[in-house]
């Protein structure tokens, strides 16, 4: 191991962050009511929000106009993105790392962290338990090390591919790792990955620059901005990014979130394929203040913002937060969730129920399986999906053609997400759980329109149930 790799750029990197000018929209006057009106209505058309547009939405503390904007992101999630809820688990591969976040329960000077990384071995194991539980769609999450660079990413992910487990399989592994240079893009891409997810964390410079220590790899804040250029640029069509909730104001945060979808899809013509959202949690050997100072409204706001602002961008929220809170949440216009996690390493093979806390980068908040989250779901009406037909098609850029094309979703999401669905009852469910699923297919099924492809799609589940038959995606 000869090291960190060099840290290239893109040539025509540029930071398209200006924190005055972002500031400055922030401390604009109160917008009237019919400037936020006009806004609701482009959001409702599908149109996507300017970093301006988006600020007056922030402005607003009018608790009437921002019932207005939830109800917007209420209506948007239920005509226009529908009930498909897609979920995935975090599979934790290392957790050394040559930085010093000050947040994180990774930082190289937490000596409480008990440092390991999953053998090979040790990683089809993990995998089989994930499967073994019926899950299809993980993303892998590092630590930043020299041990973990493109070419071990790149091994880690053909290993998940290839463990299956009955007829369970992993179908989509995305990834959540430190920023790469292009060739290292290029190596990981050619191992089959779904999205490469960073979190820019915090746009606001001056603390971006106070949470992480110059002269380690994060502390460059422009080499993470342009990461994502950067994939994109070497091949890697679908991208990720985020902000860690609570490092900042969450008012400039979205704004900077707006701005990097707004400048890649500028570029590139394709905007992120998700925003995730964490906010801080607690972390063992870490004390760090700013927990709790984005309340549960606020990331509220947050995600209703977000929803209005992005329309085609899907919006993922973790189970850092409470099982109630993600509930609620849910309706403002989330499309991912993870589900029956656990972030220590080796976390879903271990005996103990409650998190060892000096493995995992932070505590989680909703700690119940994957089939206790599939039966609320359902229960709630959501239809969730295991689907990866779109990326293994290569139909990129799946979810902007899922809300930008006309019949897309009826066409292809909503029968993949039967499909999927019914693969997890036949092979995993408990019974109550496949009792409330059968209903809501019932129901789905009933709102298809006649016809061949409605035909069809009752032939596949009919397989499912009946054979060996898998993987019967449109
Ligand atoms: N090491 C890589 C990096 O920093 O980009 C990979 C991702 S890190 C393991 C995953 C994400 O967890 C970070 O990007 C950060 O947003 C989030 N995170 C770190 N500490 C956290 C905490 N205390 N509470 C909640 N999320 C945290
Ligand atoms: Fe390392 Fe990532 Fe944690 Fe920072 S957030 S200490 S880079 S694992």
């Amino acid at each position: 191991m000869s090291g960190l790799p060099s840290m290239k750029m893109n040539p025509d990197a540029v930071d398209f962050i200006d924190d005055a000018y972002l500031t400055g929209l922030l401390n604009g006057p109160r917008p009237e009511p019919a400037e936020v009106r006009d806004l609701v209505a482009k959001s409702l058309a599908k149109q996507p929000l300017t970093v301006e547009e988006t600020s007056v939405l922030l402005r607003s503390d009018d608790p009437e106009l921002i019932e207005e904007i939830y109800q917007t992101a209420r209506t948007l999630k239920e005509t226009v993105y529908g009930n498909r809820i897609v979920l995935f688990a975090p599979l934790y591969v290392g957790n050394d790392c040559v930085n010093d976040c000050a947040y994180c329960g990774f930082q190289r000077s937490n000596r409480l962290a008990v440092r390991r990384t999953l053998t090979e071995a040790e990683l089809r194991e993990q995998v089989m338990k994930l499967e073994a539980a019926g899950h299809k769609r993980l993303i892998l999450v590092f630590g930043e090390h020299p041990r973990y660079d493109a070419d071990f990413i790149a091994r880690q992910v053909r290993t998940v591919y290839e463990t299956r487990n009955g007829h369970g399989e992993i179908r989509r592994v995305n990834i959540n790792a430190a920023p790469m240079d292009p060739e290292g893009y290029r190596i990981i891409k050619a191992a089959g990955i779904g999205t490469y997810q960073i979190f820019q964390e915090t746009y606001h410079h001056e603390t971006y620059a106070r949470v992480h220590t110059a002269g380690t790899r994060k502390g460059d804040y422009g080499y993470r901005l342009n990461g994502l250029s950067r994939a994109l640029e070497a091949g890697c069509d679908d991208v990720g990014t985020g902000v860690l909730f609570g490092l900042y104001d969450w008012r400039f945060e979205v704004l900077g979130l707006v701005a990097h979808a707004v400048h890649l899809s500028d570029r590139y013509g394709v905007g992120p394929h998700t925003i995730s959202f964490p906010r801080l949690r607690p972390a063992c050997g870490v004390s760090f203040p700013g927990l709790g100072s984005v309340g549960d409204g606020d990331l509220k706001r947050v995600i209703a913002t977000l929803r209005l602002a992005v329309p085609y961008t899907g919006l993922i929220l973790t189970a850092r937060e409470n099982a109630a809170l993600r509930r609620e949440a849910m309706s403002l216009g989330v499309s991912q969730i993870d589900a029956g996690s656990r972030i220590e390493i080796g976390g879903y093979t271990q005996e103990e129920a409650t998190q060892l806390m000096d493995r995992e980068q932070f505590e989680l908040g909703d700690t119940r399986s994957l089939d206790t989250v599939m039966r609320e779901l359902l229960q709630d009406g959501y239809l969730p999906s295991f689907c990866t037909a779109c990326y293994r098609l290569g139909r990129t850029g799946e979810h902007f053609m899922e809300f930008a094309i006309p019949g897309f979703i009826k066409r292809y999401c909503t029968p993949n997400a039967l499909t999927t669905l019914t693969e997890y009852l036949v092979d995993y469910a408990s019974p109550e759980t496949r009792r409330a699923g059968e209903g809501l297919i019932r129901k789905e099924l009933d709102r298809l329109d006649p016809g061949p492809q409605k035909t069809e799609l009752e032939k596949r589940l009919a397989r499912i149930e009946k054979t060996d038959d898998r993987d019967l995606y449109f």
